[in-house]
């Protein structure tokens, strides 16, 4: 059967409205944990996501991740309100009890938002490229000019002095206007 996030959502059902995240994976929730720039976040969402509210003592015994590193993660989480925060005090030593708790709820408006995000840049891609006429040689590795920069050059590259002849960008123009839609329509716009 194919691991997905259900494990997680199961702990929430009956608690409010059945959302679309059920129907996110665990390839989605890396990429969270992969936008937290932790690598050691996956592996600790992988964890705090099978099981109810944990300490950060808990979490790192289990995962075998540093403590330091796991309360930043943690942290960096609950800054995208990815994890809620519940604190009590240990009576014996008076020290504060940092309790954790997976928002799978919240990560839908995560994902989403990043999405937007990413939209937004390819959007700017697109015009750029839509707007201009780039030039390239035959060289392997030797970046296009656009056209501009081109005649600046006297139609030479500028890393390895070959002559610039026009460069097609239509199929790019297209794959990325394929990802500008998809991306569109999964944000619903
Ligand atoms: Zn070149």
């Amino acid at each position: 059967m194919k691991k997905s996030f259900i494990v997680a959502s199961r702990l929430f059902i009956g608690k409010g409205k059945q959302s679309m995240l059920s129907t996110i994976d665990d390839a989605t929730l890396m990429k969270v944990a992969t936008a937290m720039g932790e690598e050691e976040a996956v592996k600790l969402i992988e964890f705090i996501k099978t099981v109810d509210e944990i300490t950060d003592d808990e979490i790192a015994n289990n995962t075998e991740i540093r403590l330091n590193i796991v309360r930043r993660i943690l942290y960096k989480l609950y800054d995208h309100s990815l994890v809620s925060l519940r604190r009590t005090r240990d009576p014996k030593t008076g020290w504060f009890i940092f309790h954790w708790k997976l928002q799978p709820t919240q990560l839908e408006g995560f994902i989403l938002s990043q999405k937007r995000r990413v939209l937004e840049k390819l959007d700017v891609r697109l015009e750029y490229e839509k707007n201009h006429d780039f030039y390239c040689c035959d060289t392997p590795g030797c970046k296009r000019v656009p056209f501009e920069d081109a005649v600046e050059l006297v139609f030479n590259c500028p890393t390895c002095g070959n002559p610039l002849s026009h460069c097609e960008n239509g199929k790019f123009v297209e794959n990325l206007s394929a990802k500008v839609e998809q991306l569109r329509k999964e944000l619903g716009e």
